[in-house]
């Protein structure tokens, strides 16, 4: 039997309020145990001074595969959850060809089994992203789809997203929203206010997402079918998710840690690393998204991860949005939310692992007796810069770049082994 003692930890299980320090006892690929323990023929790991908490688990990865692995792939991607403390992701259908088959969903779960984090696949809710016609949620569901989404895009129409949600909710699995009326994007680079005023270049309103929210909102409560806002970044739309919800709707919604610590200020650079979909917003805004998450509205946190290589990062007005974030997100949250006394880091915690692993249905952000051992162990008062060219993905586009983080991880067990140990 294969054991493993991970010693003189603070332990915090968001799962059971569990926030006391311990040793975690690892048998085979499981918690075995919790508490003072001596368990001589182990192997021990010394975690003291660190805190050990449910591995992070991820809701919007784009791992870029098959197709684009210029950008990134399954494994690189997952040395970079690892990196970042991320033991179960979840990644995105707008691959080339995209995950609209189940023969491509049952081939990345076959691949995902040698990497270093363990891979969800998000299936295309319609053939192709074409807002079109609808894929097989049975036969996705059979080959491993564990949610749909066309994420990179909304479901096109209202009358195909009605349908999805409706198909979705049939084989009990969640659909994730991007919300977006497409038809208000009009090109824009970034949020459109003074800023992108000040700056002359072309903005995208609020009101391209909020149209979206408010559409996915309307079809839920009208079906009763769950919906899941990805990346929310606006106050309208946290607005309108509250008072959904507080009417009975079942709508739940995410952001990322870039909406959390950063704004539009940062594009006054030009540089094409701070434009992502939905942009960058006002203070006003990720204040509003940051009382969302404070008041349990956003329920999760996951990084909308979306690697794109130096050169097609180059141009400002000619890259495509995103960025990578998973190396860095507890640290942004930890940096931005709990070292400024804002919220604790039980909640934080659980936004990143609990709540994600609840919303979807997957068996991880616990560290209970007999849970697969998946586990984040990390220092809360190390302090790091961010640099581009020492993290793990393949794509250096992060939005964190020479920002000094507070907060490390030093260790990620998935499944009881370790998958990832920061150097030094
Ligand atoms: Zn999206």
């Amino acid at each position: 039997m294969e054991r493993l003692l991970i010693r003189g930890a603070r332990v915090i299980d968001p799962s059971c309020g569990y926030d006391r320090s311990a040793d975690i006892l690892i048998e085979n690929s499981a918690i075995a145990a919790l508490g003072e323990m001596d368990a001589a023929d182990a192997a021990v790991l010394d975690a003291a001074g660190w805190i050990a908490a449910p591995g992070l688990v991820d809701l919007h990865v784009h791992l870029r595969d098959p197709g684009q692995t210029q950008k990134e792939d399954l494994l690189s991607g997952c040395r970079a959850a690892a990196a970042g403390g991320v033991t179960s992701l979840f990644c995105m259908p707008n691959t080339t060809p995209a995950l609209d088959d189940p023969a491509l969903i049952a081939d990345l779960s076959a691949r995902a089994t040698s990497a270093s984090a363990r891979v969800y696949p998000v299936a295309a809710a319609t053939k192709g992203l074409r807002g079109e016609t609808l894929t097989d949620f049975a036969a996705l569901k059979a080959a491993g789809a564990a949610a749909f989404s066309d994420d990179g895009r909304p479901v096109l129409t209202a009358d195909l997203m009605e349908r999805a949600l409706k198909a979705a909710a049939v084989v009990g699995l969640p659909l994730f929203a991007h919300s977006e009326e497409l038809t208000l994007t009009r090109g824009g680079l970034m949020n459109e206010g003074a800023v992108s005023e000040e700056l002359g270049v072309p903005g995208v309103t609020r009101a391209a997402e909020e149209v979206g929210t408010a559409r996915e909102i309307a079809l839920c409560a009208a079906t009763g079918c769950p919906v899941h806002i990805c990346h929310v970044s606006t106050r309208g739309s946290v607005e309108m998710i509250r008072a959904a919800q507080a009417a009975g709707v079942p709508v739940t919604g995410e952001t990322a840690p870039h909406y959390i610590a950063l704004t539009d200020e940062c594009l006054r650079s030009l540089d094409a690393d701070y434009r992502m979909s939905p942009p960058l917003r006002t203070s006003d805004d990720r204040e509003a998204v940051i009382e969302g998450l404070l008041d349990g509205t956003l329920s999760a946190i996951a990084t909308d991860h979306a690697p794109h290589t130096p050169a097609e990062k180059a141009e400002f007005a000619k890259a495509p949005n995103g960025a990578i974030g998973m190396e860095t997100s507890l640290a942004v949250c930890l940096t931005t939310l709990v070292h400024t006394g804002r919220w604790d880091l039980l909640s934080l915690l659980r936004a990143m692992s609990t709540a994600p692993a609840a919303l979807a249905g997957i068996p991880a952000g616990t560290l209970q007796v007999g849970a697969p051992a998946d586990i984040v162990l990390f220092d809360q008062q190390e302090e790091w810069t961010v640099d581009p060219d020492r993290l793990h993905g393949k794509s250096k586009n992060t939005p964190f770049k020479g920002m000094t983080l507070k907060g490390r991880v030093k260790a990620t067990i998935l499944g009881g082994k370790i998958v990832y140990r920061a150097e030094g």
